[in-house]
C-alpha cells in the first residue's frame, strides 16, 4: 500500500510540476506587493514560502508584508480615492470591463495557478476563474445603476434628495478555498461604485491575487486604486490590525472564519468603521422521504465534495427521514466509489485534491474519532488516503447524532456524516440550532413542505432541490454568526455606500 502511494505521489508532482513550470516566466506569476500601481518588496525584505498541497513542495516565494506595508498601502489607496470617486461611472464600469477580458483571456494559466496553490482539480480552478470573472463583469455593469432617490417632502418649500456615494478606502481581507472568486466578488463592487481597496489575500494563496493585480494593472485601473499585499500568517495578525484600525481606512470586508471575523469587527469598533462578513457555515442538507432520490444524492455530492469539501456552502451534515434514509445512505455511497477520485489537482481523472494544509487533515480526523466513539459507523474512508501527505478519503458515517462534533463545528473536509430523522419539526429545529447560518439545502416534492421549510430554515441562502447555488445576480451571505452584509447581486454594492440625505428648502 505504502509503496503504491509512493509512485503515485510521484506522478503526481511531475505532472503538478510540468504544469506550473509551463507558468514560468508568465507576466502573472508575481511575488512583490502590489502598491500604488507599483511592485515593492515588503519593508526590510521579508519573503515567505508559497507551498504546493499536493506535494508540500515550495512554489514560490512571495513578499511577506508587515504593518508598515499595510500603512503604505492604505495611504496609497487613500491617494488614490479622490481621482477615482470623481471617474464617471461609465469610465469605472469600461475598465472593470477590460479587467474582466483579461481574466477570461487568460484563464488557463489562472486556473493552473489557482491548482497549484489551493489544490483543486483544474477544470473545478477552471469553474473558479469564470465565477470570479464574472463578478467583474456583473459589477461593471451595476457601476452604471448606482441610483439615489427624489422623496416627497411633507412641506412644499423643501425638496429630499438622497445621494448614494463611495464610502473610501476599503480593507479587503479574503480565504484561500477560493482565493480569486472570493477577492472579485469584493473588489469589483468597491470599485465599481467608487471606493479603493487595499487586498490581504490568504498565506496559502498569495499567487492568483498577485496575478490579479497584474491583470488590473494592465487593464489601465489607476494607480492607488487596487493594491495587493501578501503576508505571512505570523504578519498577519498585525497586517489585519492596521486594515481595521488606520483613520484612512473607511470599511472592512473579509471572507474567512467566525472567529477570525470576530476579532477584526472588535478591532474596527474603535474606529467604528462599517464592516461586512461573510463567516462559516454549518450547512444542514435535509432529504425528507418526498424527495426525488437521484436528484438529492447528485445535489448532495456537488454540494459536499466540491473544492474537496472546503467551501462555505458545502453541506456539513446531511438529515435524512427514516422512510428514505437507508436508500439515500446506499446510492451516495455507491455515487462516491463511482465519481470521486483523489488525486493530484492537474491529473484530468481527479475530483479530489488534497486538503489545504495538515491542520485541516487533523481536523476531519478528529471529527471522525469523536464520531465513532460516540456511536457513528465508517460506512466509506474514514483515513488519510494512500497516496500520503494531505489527500484524505473520502468519507461517510452513518449513525450520526447531535452530540458529535462534525455537527457541531464546521468540517471543511471531504466528511459526510448522515443523520436519521423522523418528523420534519424535528430537521429543522435540529438545522436550526446552530449559532451560525449561511447556506441550508432541502430536498422534497411536498409543496406545502417546500415553502414551509424555505421560511422556516434559519440561513441566508437555500438550496429547494438543488445543491450548488453561487452566482453573481444572487445575493451572497449568512445570518446569525455567519456574517454581516451581502455580495454579488444588486445588493453587492451596499457595503461599499453611504447614503447622503441632501435637504433643499428656502424653495
Ligand atoms: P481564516 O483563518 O479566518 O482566514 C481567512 C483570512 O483571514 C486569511 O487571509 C487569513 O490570513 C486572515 N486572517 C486570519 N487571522 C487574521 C487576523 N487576526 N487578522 C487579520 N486577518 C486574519 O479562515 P480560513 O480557515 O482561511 O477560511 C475558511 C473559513 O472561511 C471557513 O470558516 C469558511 O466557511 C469561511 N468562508 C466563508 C465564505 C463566505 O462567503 N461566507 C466564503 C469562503 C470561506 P492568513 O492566511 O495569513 O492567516
Amino acid at each position: 500500500m505504502l509503496r503504491r502511494g509512493f509512485w503515485a505521489m510521484r506522478a503526481a508532482h511531475q505532472s503538478q510540476n510540468a504544469a506550473y513550470s509551463s507558468l514560468a516566466g508568465s507576466a502573472l506569476l508575481r511575488s512583490q506587493a502590489y502598491v500604488g500601481g507599483r511592485w515593492v518588496e515588503a519593508d526590510g525584505g521579508g519573503v515567505f514560502a508559497v507551498q504546493e498541497p499536493a506535494s508540500g513542495q515550495r512554489l514560490a516565494e512571495v513578499a511577506d508584508c508587515g504593518p508598515r506595508d499595510a500603512k503604505a498601502a492604505v495611504r496609497a489607496a487613500y491617494e488614490g480615492l479622490p481621482g477615482w470617486r470623481v471617474a464617471t461611472s461609465k469610465e469605472r464600469s469600461n475598465l472593470l470591463r477590460k479587467w474582466y477580458d483579461l481574466m477570461m483571456k487568460n484563464k488557463d494559466e489562472l486556473a493552473k495557478l489557482i491548482t497549484a496553490e489551493n489544490g483543486k482539480p483544474l477544470n473545478e480552478a477552471l469553474g473558479e476563474i469564470v465565477y470570479a470573472a464574472s463578478f467583474l463583469e456583473w459589477f461593471s455593469e451595476e457601476a452604471r445603476r448606482v441610483y439615489g432617490d427624489v422623496v416627497p417632502t411633507p412641506s412644499p418649500n423643501r425638496r429630499i434628495l438622497i445621494l448614494k456615494q463611495p464610502i473610501g478606502v476599503a480593507s479587503i481581507i479574503t480565504p484561500w478555498n477560493f482565493p480569486s472568486a472570493m477577492l472579485t466578488r469584493k473588489a469589483g463592487a468597491a470599485l465599481a461604485v467608487g471606493c479603493t481597496v487595499v487586498v490581504k489575500p490568504a498565506e496559502d494563496t498569495p499567487l492568483s491575487a498577485l496575478a490579479l493585480a497584474e491583470l488590473a494593472d494592465q487593464a489601465g485601473i489607476p494607480a492607488g486604486v487596487f493594491n495587493v499585499i501578501p503576508s505571512s500568517k505570523s504578519n498577519t495578525p498585525a497586517v489585519g490590525e492596521v486594515l481595521c484600525t488606520d483613520p484612512l481606512v473607511a470599511a472592512i470586508s473579509f471572507t474567512g472564519s467566525t472567529a477570525t471575523g470576530k476579532i477584526l469587527l472588535r478591532h474596527a469598533s474603535d474606529t467604528v468603521k462599517k464592516a461586512s462578513m461573510e463567516l462559516g457555515g454549518l450547512a444542514p442538507f435535509i432529504v425528507f422521504d418526498s424527495a426525488d432520490l437521484d436528484l438529492a444524492v447528485a445535489g448532495a455530492m456537488a454540494s459536499k465534495f466540491r473544492n474537496t469539501g472546503q467551501t462555505c456552502v458545502c453541506a456539513n451534515q446531511f438529515l435524512v427521514q427514516e422512510g428514505i434514509h437507508d436508500a439515500f445512505v446506499e446510492k451516495m455511497v455507491k455515487a462516491m466509489h463511482k465519481d470521486l477520485r483523489v488525486g493530484s489537482g492537474f491529473d484530468e481523472q481527479t475530483t479530489q485534491g488534497p486538503l489545504i494544509n495538515e491542520r485541516a487533515v487533523e481536523k476531519v480526523e478528529n471529527q471522525i474519532s469523536d464520531a465513532v466513539s460516540r456511536g457513528a459507523c465508517i460506512v466509506t474512508g474514514g483515513k488519510r488516503h494512500s497516496l500520503g501527505g494531505t489527500f484524505f478519503e473520502p468519507t461517510l458515517l452513518s449513525n450520526v447524532t447531535t452530540d458529535m462534533l462534525c455537527t457541531q463545528e464546521e468540517t471543511f473536509g471531504p466528511l459526510a456524516p448522515v443523520l436519521k430523522f423522523r418528523t420534519e419539526e424535528e430537521a429543522v429545529a435540529i438545522a436550526n440550532a446552530a449559532n451560525v447560518g449561511l447556506a441550508g439545502y432541502f430536498y422534497s416534492r411536498d409543496h406545502a413542505q417546500i415553502w414551509r421549510v424555505a421560511e422556516q430554515l434559519e440561513v441566508g441562502i437555500v438550496g429547494v432541490n438543488e445543491g450548488m447555488l453561487s452566482t453573481p445576480e444572487a445575493p451572497f451571505g449568512g445570518v446569525k454568526q455567519s456574517g454581516l452584509g451581502r455580495e454579488g447581486s444588486k445588493y453587492g454594492i451596499d457595503d461599499f455606500l453611504e447614503i447622503k440625505y441632501v435637504c433643499f428648502g428656502g424653495l
